[in-house]
This record gives structure tokens, sequence and C-alpha cells, in this order.
């Protein structure tokens, strides 16, 4: 700032603040005009059991900007939700996902695979969330059970009465739950045997450093044998290597996501990949 000479002090004249918020204003509108222009699109990341054989996929966002190229969700998914315009876009994701659901049931070697979208907090508390949900279902004419939401700690502890609700409605209908992120938040163990969840899902950052590093050996082997006593199903992501998936394997977890066995791509080529798996 003009005066100030103290580097620990922020002024309001701050020239890097200031340039800040302009890109934020303008990703703002700029995000508004990606939904519109359909400038965003849906890639999908396998998830396969300890053969390697596929059991389903997550729905990762992507927005291809007319000037920056890719956005990383983690650039523009924080702002959508402070914006509100995450509603809008869930919405679009919820409905993509539901269509490709059901270009996959009439698809032989895709029909059984289960798809994964993510939910953030704002989206799942829109008072109408349920009810999007099952539309696009009924719409689709798809196999509920075949799609899975994705929720994080933060969004169902922060309304658990209402959220453990929700999730209750939904799952009457025969949609999944998966606990995105496990281990990242602050769920206690109290909450976690109230949710009407069937997943969790290893964070990445326990699977990172899991060859070199005994506690987060020790870590994972917990969440596995909580799980386990729960009744849950258990999926590690960001499994990169062979030695991370034998680690799992010999710790009880039998489902995996990550680069190793494959990386997030658009659906044709999602698709192409499975075909050639089949043929080996
Ligand atoms: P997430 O749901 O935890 O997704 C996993 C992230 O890890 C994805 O990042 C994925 O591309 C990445 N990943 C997968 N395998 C590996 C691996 O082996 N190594 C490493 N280092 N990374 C791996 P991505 O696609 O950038 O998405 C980031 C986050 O953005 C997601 O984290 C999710 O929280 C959010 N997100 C993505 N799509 C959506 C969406 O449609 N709606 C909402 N609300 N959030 C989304
Ligand atoms: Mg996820
Ligand atoms: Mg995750
Ligand atoms: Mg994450």
């Amino acid at each position: 700032g003009a005066k100030s000479t103290d580097r620990n002090s922020i002024s309001f004249y701050d020239p890097s603040i200031q340039k800040e918020v302009e890109q934020r204003a303008t990703l703002e509108t700029q995000l508004h005009e990606a939904i519109e222009q359909n400038q965003l699109e849906l890639y999908y990341q396998l998830q396969v059991d300890e053969h390697k054989n596929p059991i389903g996929a997550e729905a990762l966002i992507r927005w291809h900007h007319p000037q920056r190229g890719q956005v990383s969700p983690a650039d523009f998914i924080p702002l959508a939700e402070e914006t509100g315009q995450i509603k809008a876009m869930g919405r679009w994701v919820i409905e993509k996902a539901c269509e490709q659901l059901r270009d996959w049931q009439n698809q032989a070697h895709l029909s059984n695979l289960i798809l994964a979208i993510n939910v953030s907090a704002k989206q799942f508390k829109e008072p109408n969330f349920v009810d999007q949900v099952s539309q696009n279902i009924q719409r689709y004419g798809i196999h509920a059970g075949r799609l899975k939401i994705e929720l994080t700690e933060s969004t169902i502890i922060d309304n658990i009465e209402e959220t453990v609700l929700k999730m209750r409605q939904l799952r009457e209908l025969g949609v999944k739950f998966s606990l995105d992120d496990f281990g990242t938040g602050y769920s206690s163990l109290q909450y976690l045997k109230r949710l009407p969840l069937d997943q969790i899902k290893i964070d990445q950052t326990f699977v990172r450093d899991i060859v070199q590093d005994p506690d987060d050996v020790t870590i994972v082997k917990t969440i596995i044998a909580m799980s386990q006593s729960l009744g849950l199903d258990v999926i590690a992501e960001g499994v990169e290597t062979q030695e991370q998936r034998d680690i799992l394997l010999a710790n009880g977890c039998h489902h995996y996501q990550g680069y190793f066995f494959g990386r997030p791509c658009p659906v044709e080529q999602f698709s192409a990949d499975l075909v050639g798996r089949l043929a080996v």
C-alpha cells in the first residue's frame, strides 16, 4: 500500500488484494457464462476392485475456459460455492450424470457401473435437492442404485439432522452415499454411526506416502477396520502405484481409484479404455 511499509499490515489500497478482488469478479462473471455456454464437461475416472475389474466411475467437472484453457475445479468450485453458482452447476452435474448412466445402461460392458457425483454443501442444502435427483432418475429411466453421491464430512456435520433426513429419502429411492476425503474433516465416530452411508473414501493424503510412512499405514488400517465394523464399503483415492495398491489390499481395502488405474478423461476415452480392457 502507499503508506504501509510494514509487510504484515494490510492497507485498503493494497494493489495485490485489489487485483485479487478484480480477478475473482471476472471469474465470477465468466463462471456464469460457463454454465450457459456449454464450457463445462464431466470427466470420468475409473474405480476398480482388487482384480482390476471396473466397478464404477467418479464424475469430475472440468471447465474449458475460452482464454485460460482448462481451469481446475480446485480454483472454481470454492468460488462457485461462495457465490451460490454451485447450485446451477450442481443441477447440471446431476442431469449430465443421469444422462450418462442412461447411455451406459444400454451398453453391455458399461451397464453395471456405478457413477459417483460430488455434491457440495450449498447444493445439498437446496430445499428441492431430493426432487432434483429423483426427477432426473425418472426422466432418464436409470436404476437409482447406479447413482452414488459423494459428500464430505463438513457438508454433513453442518446440519446433521437435515442431512440425515435427506440422505434417508434418497436412499429410499436406491441412491448410494459415499463419504469423500475421509479423515481430513472433523467427523466423530458418534456422527458416523448415525449416517446412512454405503461407502467411505480414504482421502488421498493418507495414500500418498503410505509406502514410506508407517503412520499412514496405521491410519488407513484404522479407517478400514472402522468401516468394516460399521458395515461400510471402503475405497482408496489417489492410488498412483502398484506398491500403494498392494499395501491397501494387504490391509483390507479392495476398491481403488487413482492414476495407477486411469486418469479422469472425457467419456469417449473412458468407454474406449474399458472396451480395450475387455479385449485383453
Ligand atoms: P475429489 O472429489 O476428492 O476428487 C478427487 C480428485 O483427485 C480429483 O481432482 C481427481 O482428478 C484427483 N485424482 C484422482 N486420482 C488421482 C491420483 O492418483 N493422484 C492425484 N494426485 N490426484 C488424483 P479434481 O478433478 O481436480 O477435483 C478436485 C475436487 O473438486 C474434487 O475432489 C471435488 O471436491 C471437487 N469437484 C470436482 N468435480 C465436482 C463437481 O462436479 N461438483 C462439486 N461440487 N465438486 C466437484
Ligand atoms: Mg469426490
Ligand atoms: Mg476425495
Ligand atoms: Mg478432495
